[in-house]
Parts: C-alpha cells; structure tokens; sequence
C-alpha cells in the first residue's frame, strides 16, 4: 500500500554515529536522502527527531542538583539543535523544509501551528517538529505520535536501529524473535523496548499505525512506504 502522508520519527542517538554523541553530519545526509526519495515519490513528509544524542532529562535530573523539569526542557532543546541540522541536511539535499516548534522561538523556526504545516506538507514541503510536545514528562515518541494523529498521518514510522520488535533485545539475544505484526494491546503488555507506552496509547486510540524499521538500510523507507514491502519491518 503506498502511503501519502507520514510522519517519520528518529531517535536523537541515530546522529551520533559512532562516535555515541553530537551530531555526524554523513548520518544527517543519509537520512536526507532518505527522506528525499519519499517526497521524489510523492509522499508528504513529518519529521521528529529526539535529542537524545545531546541531553535526556531523566538523566541530567539523575543526581537531583537538575530538577526533571528543567532537565526535560533541556531535552526538549536538545531536538531543536537536532532539527536546525536536520533541516540544514535537507536543504542541502534539495528539499523544501520548514521546522516548527512546540515552544516558541521564532528566530529559529515557525511555532507550530497545525493548519499551517498541513499546508506546508500539501506544498511538498518537509515539516520538522521539534521542542517535542512543548511539555515535560513526555517523550518524542509521544510527541511524534501526537503530531502525526493531529496532521491525519496515515501511519507513523519508528525508525531505528533495528528492524522491527522483538520478543526480547535482538542486540543482547541472538535467539530473539522478530514479530512482523503485533497488536497494539500485546505491544503495551509486554512493554516492548522500541516505543514508550504512553505513545502506543495514543496510537491505539486513534487506531494509527506504527511500523517500527532500520533507519539505515538504504532504501528501506521508500521500500516500506511505497512499495509496501514489509519484510524489514515490524507493524504495530
Ligand atoms: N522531552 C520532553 N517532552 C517531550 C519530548 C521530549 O520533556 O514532549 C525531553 C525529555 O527529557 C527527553 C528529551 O527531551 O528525554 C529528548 O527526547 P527523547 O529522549 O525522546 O529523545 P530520543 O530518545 O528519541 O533521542
């Protein structure tokens, strides 16, 4: 089933290639280029990226002299570094590009505002969102889950390291089992480790699919998401 709108979610610790934190522009251009073939083919294009690979707010507030509060503000920071990159990689790769964020800072990017990135993504252009939800506690799964379900995403795409869910870690277990589909409810028993509950949640409720894929398998998200080869992934 080829798919026109997605929303695309990456983890902030994806940048950092090897060398496990900051920002490897060669990953940024990849995953441009990635996204690029989607929009070559008519999708229209969300993006979340976490912010991971710079600060995370459960652990800045870890020894308590940072409040989770602030730690989590700091975290929500930390993806609007990734999306000024990302954007940037985009461009670069020939995208039109618009990033919005959730807390207003509007010498770097729009504020976001749903109707105007719909309109965005109806032009072609690439919509990041970043600042995740604007609110502490809450994660940039949830946050992509949000922002895909408010822009009518037909289908949010996990994209990671590996490439799909597994019964248990498949980078610890060489045994472990991949599910090419699992349902919403199994997903949040067995609180699988690719997505957060809190996002499944939302996903469940407004029945949007996730389909969880390894980012770095070149090709895979056009593969997935057009041609609906669903080999290398796993469908929540
Ligand atoms: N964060 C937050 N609210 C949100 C989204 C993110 O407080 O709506 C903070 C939180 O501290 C989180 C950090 O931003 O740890 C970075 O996001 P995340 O851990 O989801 O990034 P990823 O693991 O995808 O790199």
């Amino acid at each position: 089933m080829a798919h026109k709108r997605v929303l695309v979610k990456f983890s902030g610790e994806a940048l950092a290639g090897e060398a496990g934190h900051g920002i490897d522009t060669q990953i940024l251009k990849f995953i441009a280029q990635e996204i690029k073939s989607l929009v070559d083919a008519g999708v229209e294009v969300g993006i979340v990226i976490g912010g991971g690979n710079i600060i995370r707010g459960v652990t800045a507030a870890q020894d308590g002299i940072i409040k989770r509060t602030s730690g989590d503000y700091m975290g929500m920071l930390a993806t609007v570094i990734n999306g000024v990159a990302m954007q940037e990689a985009c461009e670069h790769a020939g995208l039109e590009v618009r990033m919005q964020t959730a807390i207003k800072m509007e010498q770097i990017a729009e504020p976001y505002i749903n109707r105007k990135a719909c309109r965005h993504l109806e032009k072609g252009r690439v919509v990041i969102f970043a600042a995740g939800t604007g609110n502490p506690f809450f994660t940039t799964d949830t946050a992509a889950t949000l922002r895909a379900v408010e822009i009518g995403a037909e289908v949010i795409v996990k994209a990671t390291k590996v490439d799909g869910v597994y019964d248990k870690d498949p980078m610890k277990y060489s045994d472990a089992v991949k599910f090419d589909e699992i349902g919403y409810d199994q997903a949040l028993q067995d609180h699988i480790k690719v997505m957060d509950d809190t996002s499944i949640a939302l996903a469940k409720d407004n029945k949007l699919p996730i389909i969880v894929c390894d980012m770095f398998k070149e090709g895979n998200l056009l593969d997935i998401l057009k041609h609906g080869n669903m080999q290398n992934c796993s469908i929540v």
